[in-house]
């Protein structure tokens, strides 16, 4: 029995320790009910770099996201090369952050490479209406895949939805998502979730640097936005907005200057294609 009693112990530790290892600047806010998406409760987006002074970027950065994809702005490479894709399954629990799901992969669920950098899978999560634009047009949901270096750095991978056939990640998460749609529970366990699921069905993206969409606004963030719009069941979209039991019917950031950064879209070269 001491011995059980030691292991936990142990365990709990390694928990512990892992846990504050993690840097905390580049982490987006969980739990969080200090702000939110309307403009007259005062806590709403143009408030937002007000409420705490680590919020100040979401005010007076000049990188932030979400941004509008114009194509006329955007410039076209091949040599940013095909998004290097290593996923793995992992054990996921969903979670209800008062503004939105997040689908958490306990200790990663593989990696991208950008530039010789690998960024972990560490969390996706929904943002409905979409938060990117492409040629103004917005779309009826995000995904936003959130990936983070070992040393702090954040690379996040944004999907676009348009109303259509069903979309397989939220199919197979939808007894999940009911269940906490119908009680308040904050945390469900997902069992083993593939990342490798979650169809892109194209190689072209967009990519550029900005910043989170929530805050603390931390900038810098490798953004690479799929070209390709996927879709999804307006009962899929729904049930997202249910789940979050907050009232509001949108989570999506409004639209933020580009100051002058590039954009570039990927497209492979014809002999790669
Ligand atoms: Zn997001």
């Amino acid at each position: 029995m001491k011995l059980v009693t030691q292991f936990l112990f142990h365990c709990l530790f390694i928990v512990l320790v892992l846990h504050s290892s993690r840097p905390a600047t580049s982490q987006e806010v969980d739990d969080e009910r200090e702000f939110d998406y309307s403009e007259k409760s005062g806590k709403g987006p143009s408030q937002w770099g007000e409420i705490h002074p680590e919020w100040s970027l979401c005010k007076g950065g000049s990188m932030q996201s979400p941004i509008d994809l114009l194509n006329e702005r955007v410039e076209v490479v091949s040599r940013l090369g095909r998004l290097n894709r290593n996923y793995r399954p992992s054990n996921a629990t969903l979670k209800n952050r008062g503004h939105d799901m997040k689908l958490e992969w306990e200790g990663g669920a593989g990696y991208i490479v950008i530039n010789g950098t690998q960024y972990v899978l560490q969390q996706s999560h929904w943002h409905s209406p979409s938060e990117h634009t492409i040629n103004g047009r917005k779309f009826d949901l995000e995904m936003h895949m959130f990936h983070e270096s070992s040393d702090g750095k954040v690379a996040v991978v944004g999907i676009l939805y348009t109303i259509g056939r069903p979309d397989s990640l939220l199919s197979s998460m939808r007894h999940q998502l009911s269940a906490v749609a119908g009680n308040r529970e904050e945390v469900t366990a997902m069992g083993i979730v593939d990342p490798k699921n979650i169809k892109i069905g194209s190689r072209k993206y967009y990519r550029y640097i900005g910043s989170l969409t929530i805050p603390p606004c931390t900038q810098n963030v490798v953004w690479t936005i799929v070209r390709k719009v996927r879709t999804v069941t307006r009962e899929q979209v729904r049930l997202l907005r249910l789940a979050v039991h907050d009232d509001s019917e949108t989570n999506a950031r409004p639209l933020q200057p580009i100051n002058r950064r590039s954009v570039h879209l990927y497209r492979p070269s014809e002999v790669e294609d």
